[in-house]
């Protein structure tokens, strides 16, 4: 809650506050430099804030690591990749899963439900490095899946997917807060998959909440609208 983080001279975020529930998808969109990124960093414990607190479940757990939060429950996809390249794809969902204390034999079992569901079975064995963008995105949302995660927070998790895939995409985000109960923290650029599938947004701008509300809401704010959605952004995302 009320969260800030200044780099030497840059005020990154400044007094920030989002709470995320289980079983909801939450958008948080803005321009590049916004602070989306470095608000993940510190919800999954890759960065401290400079003041302000970080909580789940009503604990305090600012100061805990990174790996402690994963093993709660906080999971993160990175918007640059940071699987084993040299692994399977398989390898890098089972490694995900047994760095939270899964079993060999759990972890498995695991990889081929997450890879079926992300449709990257045909994948399984090849290197994660060989995968074509898009593909690694989902992988990277499938590590996440992996940890069984009460939260997943994903930072552009469909940048570079092909269009013709992003619906298929909305319908993952949709099943891991459907299916596994899951929160998720959505970030994205492409406005018609951020009104569709996200049931609240948040948009920061130059570290600060711009707006907050339904998809219907910040539709409707018009200053949000100019200024940041742009005009096809908003026809985009019109039924
Ligand atoms: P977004 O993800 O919304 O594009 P970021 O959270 O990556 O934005 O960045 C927010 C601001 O903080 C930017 O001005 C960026 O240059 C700055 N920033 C982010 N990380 C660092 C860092 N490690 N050191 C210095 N400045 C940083
Ligand atoms: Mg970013």
């Amino acid at each position: 809650a009320d969260v800030s983080r200044s780099f030497e001279g840059v005020d990154a975020l400044q007094g920030v506050s989002l709470e995320i529930h289980r079983h909801e998808v939450v958008g948080l969109i803005g321009p590049n430099g916004a602070g989306k990124s470095t608000l993940v960093n510190i919800l999954t414990g890759f960065d401290r804030p400079t003041s302000g607190a970080v909580e789940l479940d009503g604990k305090a757990i600012t100061s805990w690591s990174a790996h402690r939060r994963g093993r709660s429950g906080l999971a993160r996809t990175f918007q640059h990749s940071h699987a084993f390249r040299q692994l399977s794809v398989r390898e890098n969902v089972e490694v995900a899963a047994l760095g939270v204390g899964s079993s060999p034999r759990r972890a498995r079992a695991t990889a081929t439900e997450i890879l079926g569901l992300l449709r990257l079975d045909r994948y399984a064995d090849a290197p994660a490095g060989s995968l074509p963008h898009g593909d690694e995105r989902r992988l990277g949302v499938a590590r996440a899946l992996a940890t069984d995660p009460l939260f997943v927070l994903m930072d552009e998790p469909a940048a570079g997917l092909p269009e013709a895939e992003v619906p298929e995409f909305a319908a993952v985000v949709r099943s891991v807060r459907d299916d596994h109960n899951a929160g998720v923290l959505l970030i994205d650029h492409n406005m018609a998959l951020i009104m569709d599938v996200c049931d609240r947004l948040l948009v920061l701008d130059q570290g600060r909440t711009l707006a907050e509300g339904t998809p219907d809401e910040i539709r409707e704010n018009l200053d949000v609208v100019a200024a940041y959605l742009g005009e096809s952004a908003v026809h985009e995302g019109d039924p």
